[in-house]
């Protein structure tokens, strides 16, 4: 047991919350769920990104205030992780006046570190990343995230002197020892920012001239820039000005976000907490990009996923399991709705739905209702303990890995092995054969059930307390997974659910 202090990136307000957003925020969820039932004291954080260039022009476009319009943004987002069940434990504005005391603080800090310089740039920005580019960065001349022309800015700004980091940040990246070690995975991202670092560092523009966002210290006539107060939010979000509180989650744990945005987390950030004096994060985790049918999904294209059109589809829970088992984690992938939907009548309709109905059914029909005493054991009863164990194992080391879909395809594994159980001992003769054999066989079958109930609970957390229930238990997360699942803490003669409804009906 120890604290787990995990982020996802705060989103940018220039939209509401599509399915890239959902993606990330449902995986966080997923491990904050995970430790909590490890006993780690978790520290869930998400948020959303206010200031900067572009939505202050997305404003002013549509005739608002900046302050309306991330009011109305941030509560479409809230709205959002409500309604798919994230469980984080706070939710930072950029805006909010404690981040923004928090950033000044920070700025004061880093302006008495000496690194920071006055200068002037010039170059090429894209108002949507938020972030200039080299000519050699962009292709055919436009942005490579958002295919759009950048704008031509120079002003005068402040400096952060990046460049003299490079070498502490390739030492805190590679050597495990260093005291400021931290992991930046997957291995071709590392490998990638390892790269680029080597390829030599430029000093970054932190301010701007523009009139939202958080005004220097220093120098009220700039603001604090977009990407600088947004990193920020890691630590202002836990108390940068109180070191009791501080120190009880600094440093994140894990730092999750899609692979446009890791050189932010894995080069600037560290840099910037280096020059204050503060410990990197330890782990920065970038994961892929995904097409939707095929296609990159954009407004123009016209099929950007809302969260809740899946939602409606599938219902919260399956959304949720359906995201996150699409492609291993990490990886590009697509996204097709016509997958998801025969994943779900599948795995989940066909193999888990079934194996709790019939179950239940089975408990109904033969033994009125009550869960046998279990007997000896016999024929296939020891594979069956052996692969319940093997998956709450191969769970385990999964998600400490951040490989979902290994972790569903171990809950799968069971779900699979258990219908074919149900196969080989055939209950349905044996109510009329074997009673007390019968009995043994349904013991088993329930048992599994409640070993599933626990494990599907970071994916699916109504999912497992209705799994749970229909056995005639409680979901209990009060002890850790491994002893959670160990084999026959089922107790026997509790009544299960008398008519339960099928868990997740086909589509
Ligand atoms: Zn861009």
């Amino acid at each position: 047991m120890g604290k787990f202090f995990i982020t996802t990136p705060i989103y940018y307000v220039n939209d509401v919350p599509h399915i890239g957003h959902a993606y990330t925020t449902i995986a966080a969820d997923v491990l904050a769920r995970f430790h909590r039932w490890l006993g780690d004291d978790v520290f869930f954080l998400t948020g959303t990104d206010e200031h900067g260039v572009n939505i202050y022009q997305v404003a002013s476009a549509q005739g608002v205030d900046p302050r309306d319009w991330v009011d109305r943004i941030a509560a479409e987002f809230k709205r959002a992780w409500a309604e798919l069940l994230i469980s984080n434990d706070y939710f930072i504005r950029t805006t909010d006046a404690r981040h923004e005391a928090g950033v000044r603080a920070f700025m004061e800090r880093l302006y008495a570190s000496g690194d920071i310089y006055k200068g002037r740039y010039e170059g090429k920005y894209c108002v949507n990343c938020e972030r200039f580019y080299s000519e050699d960065e962009l292709v055919d001349g436009l942005c490579p995230i958002h295919l759009r022309p950048p704008v031509w800015y120079a002003e005068d700004n402040y400096f952060f002197r990046l460049s003299k980091y490079a070498d502490r940040l390739i030492a805190a990246i590679e050597d495990p020892e260093d005291p400021n070690h931290y992991e930046v995975e997957p291995p071709a991202r590392r490998n990638e920012v390892l790269g680029k670092i080597r390829a030599g560092l430029l000093d970054i523009s932190i301010s701007r001239a523009i009139p939202w966002g958080v005004p220097l210290p220093f120098d009220p006539d700039q603001t604090v820039y977009v990407w600088v107060d947004a990193l920020l939010n890691y630590i202002t979000a836990i108390g940068f000005h109180d070191p009791a509180a501080f120190d009880r989650y600094w440093p994140a744990d894990l730092h999750l976000m899609a692979k446009d945005i890791i050189w932010f987390h894995a080069v600037i950030w560290p840099a910037l907490l280096l020059a204050v004096g503060l410990r990197p994060p330890r782990r920065v985790f970038a994961h892929g990009f995904f097409t939707v049918n095929g296609q990159k999904m954009s407004k123009t294209l016209g099929n950007v996923i809302r969260p809740g059109d899946l939602v409606r589809r599938f219902g919260v829970d399956a959304t949720r399991w359906l995201l996150l088992s699409q492609f291993p984690f990490g990886q590009d992938g697509d996204i097709s709705e016509g997958l998801m939907a025969q994943r779900y009548n599948a795995e989940l309709a066909n193999d888990l739905g079934n194996l709790v109905n019939r179950t239940v059914a089975m408990v109904n029909r033969y033994c009125e209702g009550v869960i046998p005493e279990p007997g000896p054991e016999e024929g296939p009863d020891g594979e069956l303990k052996a692969a319940a164990v093997e998956a709450g194992q191969a769970f385990q080391a999964a998600l400490a890995a951040l490989d979902f879909s290994g972790a569903i395809a171990a809950i799968n594994g069971l779900v699979a092995r258990t219908n074919r159980y149900i196969e080989e001992t055939a209950p349905w003769n044996l109510s009329r054969t074997d009673r007390r054999r019968l009995g043994t066989v349904l013991y088993n079958q329930a048992e599994v059930l409640r070993v599933l109930g626990h494990l599907v609970t970071p994916f699916m957390p109504e999912t497992a307390r209705t799994i749970c229930r229909y056995i005639g238990v409680e979901l209990d997360l009060s002890r850790p997974p491994a002893e959670t699942v160990r084999w026959g803490q089922l107790p026997p003669r509790v009544r299960v659910e008398a008519a339960p409804k099928p868990l997740f009906p086909r589509i």
